[in-house]
């Protein structure tokens, strides 16, 4: 049994990551700034509080845990990534948790600690070609992410870099890209596409229409949430530091991405392209020619099948929705 620290165990990620690791038998402590919307956590012990807050980090940190998965971030799709509008709370706040927890990690002689970075350190100029995206991880440089979530990212992963070089604090970095899957955030503005596009269409009327952000043709990759937690205990599992990325490379439009949902729930409606300026860049899909050479790791299923699981999910909670307004 190990004893293992989950930060942002409230959230989607850390929510699922928490589930696995009790059903494989851990001792585990989540700690998030707020409690699991959607489900009961089985962790341990679940700690509420503000990872910003060096007390905090101090009392959560307190002892040389076998695992830590620092997953809590200033977080959201892109009506909160990428408008502008929350850049500078993005940035401190996000910041200010890994300085924390990675320098509080070092002091307790934590065993081994897991970053998620994201897909958004990629530079703009290689992501402009919505049908050519280029997201291998030596790529990241020259770095021009297209957002502060980016910037951010980038500079927290040469953090645990650093740590690791001058500490010998063992690390793990990966690069997720556009996770998604049930009891995720799905209303409320810091939803992202997956879960708004399952929201939209769940409360649309049959043959009526739905919003999607921009013009449609800008291309992403989805991984399922399953897939996403497997690679990651093999990252842990494994000696490769990274950054690695870990994502699907079953890349599809924003006008597709919203048809297959649409066939998933029957309803044949129309899409709205609206113009935004905030719908990132062009053309992002993950490339896994590391992460298959190094941990023999690549997704095991279709987009769809995650999609129908999300789908199903996110339906009820709108139905629930209704009923309760
Ligand atoms: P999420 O927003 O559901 O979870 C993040 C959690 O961090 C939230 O529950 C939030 O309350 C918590 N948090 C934020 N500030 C905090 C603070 N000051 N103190 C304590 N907790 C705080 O997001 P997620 O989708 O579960 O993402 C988990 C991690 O993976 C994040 O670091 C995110 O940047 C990264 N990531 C996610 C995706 C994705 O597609 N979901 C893609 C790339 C990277």
């Amino acid at each position: 049994m190990k004893k293992v620290l989950v930060c942002g165990a409230g959230g989607f990620i850390g929510g699922h990551l928490v589930k696995k690791l009790k059903k494989e038998g851990h001792w585990v402590r989540g700690v998030d700034l707020k409690k699991h919307e959607y489900s009961l956590s089985p962790a341990d012990e679940f700690i509420v509080g503000d990872l910003t807050e060096q007390d905090l980090v101090k009392q959560v940190l307190d002892q040389p845990f076998d695992e830590i998965y620092q997953l809590a971030a200033d977080m959201g799709g892109a009506g909160y990534l990428f408008t502008g509008e929350n850049d500078a709370n993005v940035m401190h706040n996000s910041a200010t948790i890994n300085l924390n927890i990675i320098h509080r990690s070092h002091q307790v002689g934590a065993k081994k600690i897991f970053y998620s970075s994201s897909a958004c350190i990629y530079p703009a100029y290689n992501q402009e070609d919505p049908a050519n995206p280029k997201c291998s991880e030596e790529s990241a440089y020259p770095a021009l992410p297209d957002s502060e979530y980016g910037w951010e990212k980038l500079f927290s992963e040469r953090l645990y870099l650093a740590f690791h070089r001058n500490y010998g604090l063992d690390v793990r970095i990966a690069r997720f890209h556009n996770v998604f899957g049930p009891e995720g955030t799905w209303t409320g503005g810091k939803e992202k596409a997956p879960a708004a596009l399952c929201r939209k269409v769940a409360e649309a009327d049959e043959n009526g229409s739905i919003e999607v952000w921009g013009d449609g043709l800008q291309t992403r990759s989805f991984l399922y949430i399953d897939e996403c937690l497997e690679a990651v205990d093999r990252l842990m599992k494994s000696d490769f530091i990274g950054p690695v990325n870990i994502g699907s490379e079953e890349m599809v439009s924003l006008n597709q991405l919203a048809e297959i949902v649409m066939d998933i729930a029957r309803k044949p409606l129309s899409i709205n392209n609206i113009p935004v300026s905030f719908t990132g860049v062009r053309g992002r899909n993950s490339d896994n020619h590391l992460i298959k050479e190094k941990l023999n790791w690549a997704p095991s299923k279709p987009l769809e099948e995650g999609l129908i699981k999300t789908y199903e999910w996110i339906r009820e909670q709108v139905n629930a929705a209704v009923l309760t307004a």
